[in-house]
């Protein structure tokens, strides 16, 4: 019997064989490690987190949560559904809560695909959407993108008898790219009503409010809309794992039939309760999020570092012209204790995705990517 540990698994569908795991921003402690920098001294800009950190108030909820973690957690997360009902202006019933909001995403694809059922996504969509495609046995309609946004008239177009799935970043990672209210409610409009469509809202907090789609107003004259939101990103919970859905009830109970038994924990449960109740902290976020996106953008003029115009919490920045410059510049920065984000995986090998930080580490971020661009 071979020992080899590197041979093909032969477990699971053709279809699960084939998966490529998610790969996520590099670790803090992985980095130090390897370029022998001290774990304070490296600058993460690689997984769109919250560089203020978590809300105080969700920190205290947390830890005192964490004193007692004997029981299991309310399976129904009661108190935060309803307080993210009351919030949101419709019926707990409306609310599912996810391990994450791509936990949210992986149960829409358990729950309306069928092996060789057909699932709409965008070329530069999302990567969590193609995995939970591949995890269904589904087949991946991609709709090429235009100018790197999502092209929502196109992706309409593409749905058949065959689709059960439609998945719609808005705004999208890693483009950052935005559509407009107008444009998202004529693609409801257009797709027909046994085809489930998952809008993605993870960076909803960060538009200003003229720029949002009424997710929630759409949800009432949308029986086959999931909406997602996390509590990972404005809100800083990402170490936690905790988002959500909202829906009607039929599709909203739908979703809860494949969710997985105690998704949520408690902690992540009064950590969110208490985030949601921090006005303050989410205002910082923005103003800080606003502040450093000028900071980059202004950079990346000076340095003659093309962009997308973001709508999210991060950038993506073309770092040469060849399909390897994004990874060529990444290992120079990485050298300098700044991790960014490679996004050759979603066949921008030229490009890399920077998460907007802090004041500080926007002007670290900076100042290595312009010695990486000297040297080049
Ligand atoms: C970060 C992100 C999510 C969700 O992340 P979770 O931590 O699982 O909530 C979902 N969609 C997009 C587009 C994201 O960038």
């Amino acid at each position: 019997m071979s020992t080899d540990q590197r041979a093909a698994p032969t477990w699971g569908a053709d279809y699960i064989r084939t998966i490529s795991p998610y790969v996520g921003g590099r670790p803090v402690a992985d980095v130090a490690r390897e370029v022998g920098i001290a774990e304070h001294e490296i600058v993460k800009l690689a997984s769109n987190e919250n560089p203020l950190g978590m809300s105080p108030k969700a920190r205290l909820a947390a830890i005192d949560a964490l004193l007692d973690a004997t029981r299991y957690p309310d399976n129904d997360g009661y108190d935060l559904r309803h307080a993210l009902a009351a919030r949101l202006g419709v019926p707990a019933a409306w609310i599912v809560l996810g391990h994450g909001s791509s936990d949210i995403l992986e149960m829409a694809a358990r729950a309306v695909l069928a092996e060789g059922d057909a699932c709409v996504y965008s070329q530069y969509g999302f990567l969590v959407y193609a995995l939970a495609v591949q995890q269904a046995g589904a087949r991946h309609v991609v709709v090429p993108a235009h100018d790197y946004g999502h092209d929502l008239p196109a992706m309409a177009a593409a749905i058949d008898a065959s689709t059960r799935l439609v998945y719609v970043a808005n705004p999208n990672n890693p483009t950052g790219t935005l559509a407009s209210r107008e444009a998202v409610e004529a693609f409801l409009h257009a797709v027909p009503e046994h085809v489930v469509v998952v809008l993605d809202e993870a960076y909803v907090e960060y538009l200003p409010e003229a720029l949002r789609t009424d997710g929630m107003a759409l949800l009432r004259r949308h029986p086959n809309l999931i909406v997602s939101r996390t509590f990972s990103k404005a809100y800083g919970l990402a170490g936690l794992r905790i988002g959500y859905a909202a829906a009607q009830p039929a599709l909203a109970e739908t979703l809860n039939r494949v969710r997985s038994a105690f998704n949520t924990s408690t902690v992540a449960q009064v950590a969110a309760l208490a985030a949601l109740d921090d006005a303050e902290f989410l205002r910082r976020t923005i103003d800080i999020n606003d502040a450093g996106m000028g900071q980059l953008v202004a950079a990346f003029g000076e340095l003659g570092i093309f962009h997308l115009r973001s709508h999210g919490n991060f950038i993506l920045a073309r770092m040469g012209d060849d399909e390897h410059a994004g990874a060529r510049v990444n290992a120079a920065l990485l050298r300098q204790g700044v991790i960014a984000r490679p996004v050759g995986n979603y066949g921008l090998g030229a490009w890399l995705r920077i998460s907007v930080g802090t004041s500080d580490e926007n002007a670290r971020c900076i100042a290595a990517l312009r010695q990486a661009l000297a040297r080049a």
